[in-house]
């Protein structure tokens, strides 16, 4: 593979080689053109960018550290695990780097109004939170079935003073969330921005959503440099949608001596609708608005997904991802709901942060690999979020 075309993609079309694209009903071609427009107006605009700049330093606190996990790697007795903290960002998690960016593009464009899906409510918190700075109103849309697990992030985003939408249809969770909120964007397009959450959807959101969270490798990178003076060996992040990964692997998609592992959730184990591990069971096909590989029976119907941690729990994945699957660029494996639940527990207890359990998948990997690898190595793992959020579920499984 050519690791320059790597970082050139997508093409003009928003295609990752057979993925990615604009599959999409009329009304929203002209939309998702004019976002697009003004996104590459705005990534050549010193002002856009010195905007962008300051609110995630700001507002967010960024740059957040690249911590020396030194109980860990002790414990595991190989390589010297570095964690990147962006559970210490505003809102507990990667999230809102996006949704700054994407804020300040809605307000270029004269948008008042803002929509956001959201399955555990994270997204939908970060939106709202975002849209109360900036002032603008926010209507967020959630399954009921979310609604009623997740009742403190609606309470939240309702504190925030957003609108909180709980959808009924299907399954109720965040394929109708989604579906809801295209509905609405069609709809109202003229005033309103969607605040699409991860590295999915129709063209430029999986490129524009990339660009917003490369601020995470970007700063790795400089950090991993001055702390070590040379690049690290193998990067682990968990993957969802795809976001948090993608912005730490992208700056480094050059660096060949850089190994990258995507983890996914394993569920309760790799059999239909108890798992979400996408390069592990899915196939290519489209939904909402792009192609990629996805969960899906023989009739081409989304299968039910799993996961303990709700973050991880799409049947879906980012078609850059696809691409890099394909490519052999990055590794997917995947972990399952219990070793995730041990791992959130060991990182509590051996370094006092409670992660996020999506987090605590890629945390799961690297206690898997590090001690198999010499300890002249040197790791990344992308801490996504903190596990706040995560406390009363984990109690209910965790008798202490
Ligand atoms: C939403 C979320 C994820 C999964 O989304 P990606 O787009 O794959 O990053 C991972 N970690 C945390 C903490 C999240 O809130």
């Amino acid at each position: 593979m050519s690791s320059v075309a790597a970082k050139n993609l997508p093409d003009a079309q928003g295609h990752f080689g057979p993925y990615g694209g604009r599959f999409v009903p009329e009304t929203l071609v002209h939309p998702l053109q004019e976002l697009e427009n003004e996104y590459r107006r705005a990534q050549k605009d010193p002002v856009f960018k010195r905007e962008f700049k300051y609110y995630l330093k700001e507002f967010c606190g960024r740059p957040t550290p690249l911590y020396f996990a030194e109980r860990l790697t002790k414990e595991l007795g190989g390589p010297k695990i570095y964690l990147k903290r962006e559970d210490l960002l505003h809102t507990g998690a990667h999230k809102i780097n996006n949704c700054i960016g994407q804020i300040l593009l809605a307000k270029r464009m004269g948008k008042t109004r803002i929509i956001a899906e959201t399955g555990a409510g994270q997204h939908g918190v970060a939106t709202a939170t975002v849209a109360a700075m900036f002032g603008m109103k926010c209507v967020v849309y959630m399954g009921a079935v979310d609604c009623q697990r997740q009742e403190l992030n609606v309470y939240r985003m309702k504190m925030l003073g957003a609108e909180v939408v709980s959808v009924k249809a299907g399954q109720q969770t965040l394929k109708e969330a989604i579906n809801e909120a295209m509905r609405d964007w069609v709809t109202n397009v003229r005033t309103t921005h969607y605040i699409l959450g991860t590295v999915y959807g129709a063209h430029p959101y999986p490129e524009m959503v990339r660009n917003f969270q490369r601020v995470i490798g970007d700063e790795a990178r400089r950090q991993i440099l001055e702390k070590e003076k040379r690049l690290p060996d193998l990067l682990i992040a968990c993957v969802g949608g795809g976001s948090n990964s993608m912005g730490l692997f992208y700056p480094f998609l050059d660096d060949q001596s850089v190994k990258m592992v995507g983890v996914e959730a394993g569920g309760l184990g790799i059999k239909p609708n108890q798992h979400a591990a996408r390069f592990h069971g899915g196939s290519l096909g489209v939904l909402q608005g792009t192609r990629s590989y996805i969960l899906q029976d023989e009739y081409g119907q989304i299968q039910l997904t799993h996961s303990v941690s709700a973050g991880l729990d799409y049947a879906a994945v980012g078609p850059e991802h696809a691409w890099l699957h394909d490519q052999k660029r990055v590794e997917y494996t995947y972990i399952k709901d219990d070793a995730a639940l041990a791992a959130f527990m060991k990182l509590a207890r051996l370094e006092g942060i409670i992660p996020a359990l999506e987090s605590a998948h890629a945390i799961a990997e690297v206690m898997k690999r590090a001690p198999k690898l010499g300890e002249d190595k040197l790791i990344i793992v992308n801490l996504s979020g903190r596990g706040d959020k995560d406390v009363s579920q984990v109690a209910a499984k965790i008798k202490l």
